[in-house]
């Protein structure tokens, strides 16, 4: 059996929105179990609230924003993305702005803060969401679903026009070890032609060289380079990591994603939510061999 966890002092992390351009001091506290993770406003009247729930997502262009009836938390996505892969179950986010920190455009700083805050278990078991059938939206060419998988596994497959990125798929086991390593340094990244009209529709006025990977026709801006060279499609697995946390339960599964955003990952987690009889709790230790018998002789 696995017990829930949340981490055992509070940390802070500071920094700039990437779109906003505000600056913001985000610190992570211990909740109790069965709590969920929270981001609560501290700089508002009252200090208002909101659960990370996928019923909570305002907006899914660029950015994942998670909304109240008079308040957001915008670009939550890379931050809740280590919560994922450390598992940690219950949290509180405190926030003295409206969006979370872009630090270095990597899940770095926030992986690096919990791990210091030290992640611990609680009284009470885990219970995953184990997925018993594959469950999948699809728009045009964009796919999201999720397969039966015991275990977290997540394949992306990115492919832009652009030759510097081009094609990239990316299958792995994510565990803590795979994550710290593998993901949670991928920044995120952006075109230099949009640019422009980004700012000028309220977007990536916090954005610059030192928290975003910057792209043209034929290079990397950046003068440091990459630190993979298919660290593109791995910040998209870390962005489906973070987005993952809105389903509220931890995922037992395999998520596969083909060229799909934040808005795909809002409309597959709501279709899991929805259908109840697509998967049922589970505390690691307990029997399911029924289902793996099922699902053995599937290939995927
Ligand atoms: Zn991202």
């Amino acid at each position: 059996m696995l017990f829930q966890k949340t981490i055992r002092k509070s940390i802070e992390v500071e920094g700039i929105g990437i779109h906003s351009g505000h600056a913001c001091t985000l610190r992570f506290r211990p909740a109790p179990p069965n709590t969920g993770v929270y981001f609560i406003r501290k700089d508002l009247p009252q200090e208002p609230f909101l659960k990370v729930s996928a019923m909570n997502v305002q907006a899914v262009h660029y950015q994942t924003v998670l909304g109240g009836p008079h308040f957001q938390v915008a670009t939550i996505e890379h931050c809740v993305s280590a919560l994922s892969a450390l598992r940690i179950d219950n949290l509180y986010i405190e926030l003295t702005g409206p969006e979370i920190p872009i630090c270095d455009g990597s899940a770095l700083y926030f992986t690096q803060a919990l791990l210091k805050a030290e992640v611990i278990e609680l009284d009470e078991p885990r219970k995953y969401c184990y997925i018993l059938e594959p469950i999948g939206v699809q728009e045009d060419d964009k796919q999201a679903y999720v397969l039966p998988y015991y275990g977290l596994r997540v394949g992306v497959t990115i492919d832009f026009q652009n030759p510097v990125i081009g094609r990239q798929p990316l299958d792995m086991e994510i565990t803590e070890q795979s994550f710290i390593r593998e993901i949670a340094p991928a920044r995120t990244f952006g075109f230099l032609k949009d640019v422009e009209s980004l700012r000028a529709s309220g977007l990536a006025r916090g954005g610059s060289l030192e928290n975003c990977i910057v792209v043209d026709d034929a290079k990397v801006v950046n003068p440091e380079g990459l630190r993979f060279p298919d660290e593109f499609v791995r910040h998209k697995v870390l962005d489906a990591l973070g987005d993952l946390v809105t389903l509220e339960m931890p995922l037992m599964g395999r998520l596969v994603l083909h060229k799909a955003g934040h808005d795909m990952m809002n409309k597959l987690v709501k279709k899991i939510v929805s259908q109840p009889q697509s998967y049922r709790f589970v505390e690691l230790g307990a029997d399911i061999t029924g289902e793996m018998k099922k699902f053995a002789n599937w290939s995927f």
